[in-house]
């Protein structure tokens, strides 16, 4: 098989040729044909996340070298012993958000914020992800169905459409006149404005530092816009909505969305942190229980939510994100230009 490998944090991809292993056990071997590239993948190849103000969070647990990609879809072309019914030539996502099984977190089944030791495809240490001909799976419940839905899209959904939508999941119930709002409308906050639409039966708030975002937020069924530059923007949000939205989802996740998520969040509601732009927060703490506010992030989502999203997505209740496709070979070039801003939509390595 052939991988295009992380060999030092920060240098370019290496393709590498080895031997292409035999499914054991419970395990399955997938042929990749798509694998999306994520912008944490630019980060793992950094070797660090930026957590803003300087700091640095490194990479450490990762051995060299190491394959990226958790965005992936394929066919079967091997089966271990354990894992029957499972067909040659079927066609599946996998799911990446893999734990150890066994610690508290993955008995609760949130594999995706495992304590144990997860087991991510193309994120954890020893788990070779799908920029490759072939990637492992560890055990047929992470083949996901992607039913009418075009491959490449499957394997989009499984980070950035599963991020979305258990961020939304976890608003929870509405009241009548409850609103949502979605703060950052890029690839992700689209994503969760449909999910939000699909979810609640009506369009949430959008908020952005771009109209180009907001008009396309509008076109997939947003119920009104606000752009964040404008000055008293939050005090708009408050004005519209009686009160405030009853949940801010914020999927940009810097100093300055967060100032605006707790101007527009009512008493009683919540903010729900995404996006891993950096920086900190300061808050008074008597706010907490005056506003009785509460802040809580959300970290991709479980294999549950992943199952959910794609019933949604079967169901064809939420609309294809724009993909581009390119060689596997170009994968170190993809990199690059993502870390440059030079793509939008999603691109899809195909080998
Ligand atoms: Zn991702
Ligand atoms: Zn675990």
């Amino acid at each position: 098989m052939r991988s295009q490998c992380v060999v030092e944090f920060g240098r370019p991809l290496q393709e590498m040729e080895t031997e292409t292993p035999t499914p054991q056990g419970t395990e399955v071997l997938l042929k990749v044909h798509n694998a999306g590239v994520c912008h944490s993948d630019v980060h793992i190849h950094d070797g660090y996340f930026d957590l803003g103000g300087g700091n640095k969070l490194p990479m450490a647990s990762i051995k060299l070298p190491h394959t990226l990609g958790h965005e992936i879809e394929g066919e079967v072309v091997a089966v271990g012993p354990e894992a029957p019914g499972v067909d040659i030539g079927a066609r599946y996502a996998a799911f990446p958000w893999i734990g150890c099984g066994k610690c508290p977190s993955c008995l609760r089944g949130e594999e995706n914020i495992c304590v144990g030791g997860p087991r991510q495809l193309g994120c954890s240490n020893g788990c070779p992800g799908g920029y490759a001909t072939h990637v492992m799976v560890p055990h047929p419940r992470y083949l996901i169905d992607y039913g009418k839905a075009d491959p490449a899209q499957g394997a989009a959904y499984m980070c950035s459409g599963v991020t979305a939508y258990a961020a939304m999941k976890k608003v929870g119930k509405l009241g009548p006149n409850d609103q949502v709002m979605v703060l950052g409308c890029g690839g992700v906050g689209m994503m969760g404005v449909q999910f939000a639409r699909a979810m609640f039966g009506k369009g949430p708030l959008a908020a952005d530092i771009l109209d180009e975002h907001l008009d396309a937020a509008k076109k997939a069924g947003a119920s009104a816009t606000y752009n964040t530059k404008t000055p008293d923007e939050a005090k708009k949000v408050m004005a519209d909505t009686g009160g405030g939205a009853y949940a801010v989802v914020d999927f940009v996740g810097s100093e300055k969305t967060f100032a605006f998520a707790s101007q527009c969040v009512r008493r009683g509601g919540k903010v729900i942190i995404v996006g891993l732009f950096g920086g900190a927060m300061q808050m008074p703490l008597p706010m907490f229980p005056f506003r009785a506010i509460a802040i809580q992030g959300s970290m991709v989502g479980s294999l549950t939510d992943t199952q959910e999203m794609m019933e949604l997505v079967r169901a064809g209740k939420v609309d294809a994100v724009p993909v581009t496709k390119r060689p596997l070979s170009a994968a170190n070039q993809t990199l690059d230009d993502l870390r440059d801003g030079k793509i939008t939509g999603r691109v899809v390595l195909t080998p």
